[in-house]
């Protein structure tokens, strides 16, 4: 059966904007913002904070049965809570984006999110960012973007972005770290970061963040 509500996929790599660029065309269009991301990210946080080894698919997966998500749209912004505490925060920290990047590839990881992601289309119109919305999580989507940009540019954002919250980083780093989770998330054998074949590809590289909110919105109205 076909679901009653519309779903917008956004996949992209690392710092193409997705998730704010997202969140305010959600905002626009009056659709629910679901950050995928943020769901990998509190495994990660999870894993580290447990010293799982993160070499090891298996230990990883083992610590799926201590972990409850919640997701509560507080003030119209996402929150997320893993067993009970708001990390919204915490796992944007640089060392948990890497921690992220290992557990994603794990199956057991996947199927376990998976559920609650389309869960969610099917109560909202959603408009979903991560990596494999559009050919996994949520293959008929009523609209497919493949947001992207140059690595430079991408890591650019990142930096300034980091360097706004007090962090010590030099771009080089942002960019390798960048670099290394692309790689890590395209090569993958699970879900593979990778555009749907009916996806409409958008480059931000040229454009500042209100061209490129211009640019999604519009890309959705069209189709829509
Ligand atoms: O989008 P964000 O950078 O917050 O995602 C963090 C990490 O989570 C990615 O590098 C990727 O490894 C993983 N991820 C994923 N599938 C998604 C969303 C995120 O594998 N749908």
């Amino acid at each position: 059966m076909m679901s009653e509500f519309v779903s917008v996929a956004i996949d992209g790599p690392v710092g193409a904007g997705k998730s704010t660029i997202a969140r305010a065309a959600a905002s626009a269009l009056g659709y629910v913002y679901v950050d995928t991301g943020a769901m990998y990210r509190s495994v990660g946080l999870h894993c580290r904070r447990k010293n799982a080894d993160m070499s090891s698919p298996e230990d990883i997966a083992a610590q799926l049965g201590d972990i409850s998500l919640e997701i509560r749209i507080i003030d119209g912004i996402q929150h997320i809570f893993l067993n009970g505490e708001d990390v919204s925060e915490e796992i944007r920290l640089p060392e948990i984006s890497m921690a992220t990047s290992a557990v994603s590839a794990v199956p057991e990881v996947r199927s376990a999110l998976l559920g609650m992601q389309r869960d969610f289309a099917e109560k909202n119109n959603v408009i979903m960012d991560g990596r494999d919305i559009g050919t996994v999580v949520l293959p008929n989507a009523r609209v497919k973007i493949f947001l992207t940009a140059s690595p430079e540019i991408r890591a650019k954002r990142r930096f300034d972005e980091l360097k706004a919250k007090g962090r010590e980083v030099t771009f080089e780093e942002v960019l390798n770290d960048l670099n290394k989770r692309d790689y890590n998330d395209s090569h993958r054998a699970a879900a593979p970061l990778k555009a749907a074949e009916d996806a409409v590809l958008a480059d931000t590289s040229g454009l500042d963040f209100e061209q490129s909110v211009e640019l999604v919105c519009g890309l959705i109205k069209e189709r829509l």
